[in-house]
């Protein structure tokens, strides 16, 4: 399967399997483009750890982020679409194509979507390396579980720390939302689930400076933003929910970034510094991080690429 892959000259090559490339997929395919789609961790992307998606149209009721995904890879193979789970390490650009190298050898398109999206920011304090996967996690969906009745940790002020800590209030005994700030930076709507649940107790204006603990995490140190008090909070776990980072750093230099590593677009169409190549979702500058955004970003993306593909011809 794979060498067919290589041997093909793609019309579409997609870096990323979450909504704003799967949009891109499904619209390619149904419109009769040949589409790759690459993911290091196959479909999914981050809509994949949400427990519940509430504000996507369409479910009233809300919708478990991996069944939405799932769907989504679905249809967009049901259209044509391909997928391969492979992780891109780099783009060359040459000949009216790019060239993708990955663990399974390069792939070859002539027009490229960049849909690979953000990863979590690290805290970059002592401990979080260290004690990862032992106490410290940047997902609750995945990790939740292991700590039922037990006292957490969750660090943050955005939607993303405000949904983790409703979904970890399910299942822990208590949970410390630790934030540098005097107010959340959350949705009204969200704040107000929160702030209404018994077991959700607010750290306001301190940040944590480590993480604590021997073989897994027994708790961390906090340190008083304004007063420079510092004390320790004891719990077995450490839910990190401080922002993201894009994933970028397999980009060439033709393909502009901003200093912060958001693919630079041109906002009616999405194009990146480099022809032919375009940039879809929560990667590129500027983005909405929210799944909608991401969707009609991946069909613009589509939309772009097909008038370049016609142009060059
Ligand atoms: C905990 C959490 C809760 C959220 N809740 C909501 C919500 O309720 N409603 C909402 O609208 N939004 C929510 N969001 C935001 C939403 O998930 C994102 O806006 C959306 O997933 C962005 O889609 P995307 O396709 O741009 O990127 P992503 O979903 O990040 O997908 C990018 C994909 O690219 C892949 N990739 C990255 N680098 C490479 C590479 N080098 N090679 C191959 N593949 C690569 C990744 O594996 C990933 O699958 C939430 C996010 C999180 C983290």
């Amino acid at each position: 399967m794979s060498e067919d892959h290589a041997a093909k000259l793609w019309d579409l090559l997609i870096i990323g399997a979450g909504p704003a490339g799967l949009s891109a997929a499904i619209y390619a395919g149904r419109g009769g483009l040949s589409a790759l789609v690459l993911d290091k961790l196959g479909p999914g992307g981050q809509v994949a750890v949400n427990h519940l998606v509430e504000n996507y149209p369409g479910f009233p009721d809300g919708v478990a982020g991996l069944k939405l995904s799932e769907e989504m890879g679905r249809q967009a193979e049901h259209f044509g679409a391909v997928m391969e789970v492979s992780e891109v390490t780099g783009v060359e650009i040459g000949d009216g194509r790019f060239t993708l190298s990955t663990e399974q050898g390069t792939r070859q398109g002539r027009a490229l979507v960049i849909a690979s999206g953000c990863a979590p920011r690290e805290l970059g304090v002592p401990g979080e390396r260290e004690f990862y996967q032992r106490g410290v996690s940047y997902c609750a969906t995945c990790d939740g579980p292991l700590f039922r009745e037990k006292d957490l940790i969750v660090v943050g002020g955005g939607d993303s720390a405000v949904w983790e800590s409703l979904f970890l209030s399910k299942i822990a005994r208590r949970v410390t939302v630790v934030h540098r700030r005097d107010q959340l930076r959350a949705e009204p709507a969200v704040q107000k689930q929160a702030f209404a649940q018994p077991n959700i107790e607010f750290l306001w204006s301190h940040v944590v400076t480590a993480i604590l603990g021997e073989d897994s995490v027994r708790g961390v140190r906090v340190r008083h933003v304004a007063t420079g008090e510092e004390r320790e909070v004891p719990a077995a776990g450490v839910f990190v929910a401080v922002g993201v980072v894009p994933q970028t750093a397999f980009l060439p230099e033709e393909i502009a970034r901003d200093e912060a590593g958001f693919v630079k677009v041109n906002a009616a169409d999405l194009a990146t510094s480099q022809e032919g190549a375009f940039a879809a979702g929560d990667v590129r500058e500027g983005a909405f991080r929210q799944i909608a955004c991401a969707v009609g970003d991946g069909a613009l993306a589509y939309r772009s690429a097909r008038h370049y593909l016609e142009g060059s011809r």
